[in-house]
């Protein structure tokens, strides 16, 4: 009988790790899973009925404050609120390295497009349609970033959500460094990435559906739409988990 020994190693060094550091809820604590139950009922959903259709905002179908005049994006879709356990989970997906959230957030994401799918964008199509789009780009990290927690974290989401959706995904954008976005304020985010977001590949054409972790003043989703759109793109749909408002 052969033995598979790079996944024998792997498994031990699971089992070491669980020994080590057992996993947690990242809600609660509660033991054995990474989100219990509970916790994953009491999320902080946006019910996409009422969602602003064009900014992805919580509550602005009819009349939106929170739409940037130079909003780019066809459509934006985000799946809660950036409060509880929703926050957890980013910051411990990003900055605790528990790689295993990318699945749970690739399956909000799909779970939040599907209930928007019920619902028109501003151009009267719903605001997302699965067999419209060429494929799944994302929000790339700063190369600092990158350099920090070793992995491009969206891109693990962006291949999650390819094996739930059978997108595939368009490594497409790239992005120099700039201050952290998280020390800044609306206009200085959108200055900070004006011209720091370029293409990897050609999306001439191509309709892509682009997703972030959180998103705030949209400037990242923005600043990478217009990338995209300036390469030939039509203006894509985007999606992120967290919405701050
Ligand atoms: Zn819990
Ligand atoms: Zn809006």
């Amino acid at each position: 009988m052969r033995v598979d020994c790079r996944r024998l190693l792997r498994d031990l060094a699971m089992d070491a790790a669980e020994l080590l550091w057992p996993t947690r809820c990242v809600g609660c604590g509660a033991g054995e899973t990474l989100l219990c139950d509970d916790c994953r009922l009491d999320l902080p959903w946006i019910c996409q009925r009422w969602a602003c259709p064009s900014c992805g905002a919580p509550y602005g179908w009819l009349c939106c404050t929170e739409c940037r005049r130079d909003w780019l994006p066809r459509s934006c879709v985000c799946a809660m609120g950036f409060r509880d356990t929703a926050a957890r989970i980013v910051t411990i997906f990003k900055d605790g390295h528990e790689l295993r959230l990318a699945p749970v957030i690739a399956a909000a994401l799909a779970c939040a497009l599907e209930e928007a799918a019920g619902w028109p964008a501003e151009d009267g199509l719903p605001r997302h349609d699965l067999k419209s789009l060429d494929g799944i780009c994302f929000v790339p990290a700063t190369a600092k970033a990158f350099a920090r927690r070793g992995f491009d974290h969206m891109e693990l989401v962006a291949r999650e959500l390819s094996q739930i959706t059978g997108l595939p995904v368009c490594d497409a954008l790239l992005r120099e460094q700039g201050a952290d976005q998280r020390t800044l304020g609306r206009d200085e985010r959108a200055c900070n990435l004006e011209g720091r977001v370029s293409l990897a590949q050609d999306v001439a054409g191509k309709r892509l559906l682009l997703i972030d972790d959180v998103a705030t003043t949209g400037a990242s989703l923005g600043a990478c739409a217009r990338a995209l759109c300036e390469g030939g793109a039509p203006a894509p749909d985007t999606c992120a988990f967290a919405r701050v408002w």
